[in-house]
């Protein structure tokens, strides 16, 4: 048997929700956690143990931070890899590692990476110039989609374009100061967006979570429903996938593949992201173990618990409400959790702003239909709205 110490330190590249449901587990097998944010009052600040205020950017408040911590990990991939790689060098453990960081932060090479491992992806090809795209659509025809290879998130970074009058406008708005390395890749007329996540463990375990449909309004994920009402056989070749990637990455940690799933069947995946993602919440009340609580445990060299679907589960995702910009005040709350098998996540963001992320629900019933009522019931009564 061997002897677990108490207290280990977690450090956490970010404090906002992600980073907050990860606490919120350490802190059951008794961590001790710092985040470093730039927002003295983000969501993970109210139950860290300690909150660097500083900028992801401070390479100084980054050394700061693992000089204190017996592990990092972070809630977002736009990071500094040559400072965690740095870091890495002097014998800092860091988890999902900046080698794979760096290469899943840039969409080009990671679909290049992906493809080499015989992954299917979309096609793609990397531009430079408004040529190039001219150039590419004679091979992909329209409609095509321009992307940041780096940087994006919720759709920003994306532009489509539907013909030849938009190549211009589109490279312009994605590339003002010629300094950003785009990407383009062919339109995919998928029917169903799905993602998986998928956990590596120090000790070589690998765990896979059922397969979640997402949906996604003005390209912010809306709702995830579980299972997926998808084929077995697309199930089972996404779940594979997922397994793949993590061996790929020599992935500890949790990832979230995104895939698209066309009407014959065939799986492409969209993108990776080495950490818990916005459609894993689902796994909190839906799941044995929860994303949170496997990556917590993955980084820990701890074993990771069962990933199995306890009931049909949807996951909605709370937004600020449009016309709303202030302190925030949140509407609705109790007769939401009036509704059965209801579970309310508030993240604690003081500021309400027009679709920011301020919180999800979670409803888990015998049947998909009834969760799916129950959880739209509930989410028709919850709005964060600002006071003034
Ligand atoms: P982000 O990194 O900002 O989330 P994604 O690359 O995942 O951006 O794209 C956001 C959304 O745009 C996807 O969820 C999907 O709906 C759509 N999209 C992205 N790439 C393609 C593609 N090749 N074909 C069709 N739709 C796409």
């Amino acid at each position: 048997m061997k002897f677990y110490p108490l207290n280990k330190k977690i450090g956490i590249i970010g404090g906002g929700q992600l980073g907050k449901m990860m606490i919120l587990e350490a802190k059951k097998l008794g961590c001790y956690i710092i985040v470093l944010d730039p927002t003295k009052d983000c969501p993970a600040s109210s139950i860290c143990d300690e909150h660097i205020v500083a900028s992801f950017s401070d390479r100084e408040a980054i050394y700061s931070l693992a000089k204190k911590c017996d592990v990092i990990t972070y809630e977002f991939e736009h990071i500094d890899y040559n400072c965690l790689m740095e870091l890495e060098e002097l014998g800092h453990k860091i988890y999902p590692s900046p080698g794979s960081l760096k290469i899943i932060q840039n969409k080009f090479t990671q679909k290049t990476v992906l493809k080499e491992n015989n992954i299917n992806v979309p096609d793609f090809c990397i531009v430079e110039s408004i040529e190039d795209i001219k150039n590419v659509s004679s091979k992909f025809s329209y409609p095509m989609v321009l992307k940041s290879c780096t940087g994006g998130y919720d759709g920003k970074g994306n532009y489509i374009i539907k013909c030849e009058e938009d190549i211009e406008k589109g490279f312009n708005i994605l590339n003002p100061n010629l300094s950003t390395p785009l990407m383009i890749e062919k339109f995919v007329p998928f029917y169903m967006e799905v993602s998986v996540l998928a956990c590596g463990g120090l000790n070589n375990d690998i765990k896979v979570y059922p397969v979640g449909n997402n949906i996604h309004i003005d390209n912010i994920l809306h709702k995830t429903i579980v299972p997926a009402n998808i084929s077995e056989e697309s199930k089972k070749n996404a779940i594979n996938i997922a397994y793949n990637i993590i061996n790929i990455f020599n992935g500890i940690g949790m990832f979230c593949v995104e895939f698209f799933i066309t009407k014959d069947g065939e799986v492409l995946v969209n993108e990776i992201a080495p950490r818990p993602h916005n459609s894993g919440h689902y796994t909190i009340e839906g799941c044995v173990t929860s994303q949170f609580e496997n990556h917590i445990r993955a980084i820990l060299g701890l074993p990771l618990g069962s990933t199995s679907l306890l009931n049909p589960t949807v996951m909605i995702n709370l937004l600020g409400e449009d016309g709303h910009k202030g302190d925030t005040l949140v509407e609705g709350l109790v007769e939401a959790l009036n509704i059965d098998n209801v579970f309310v996540h508030i993240y604690g963001k003081k500021q309400t702003v027009p679709k920011r992320k301020m919180g999800h629900l979670t409803c888990c019933m015998q049947s998909l239909e009834q969760a799916e009522n129950n959880a739209t019931k509930a989410y028709d009564y919850i709005k964060f709205i600002s006071k003034n």
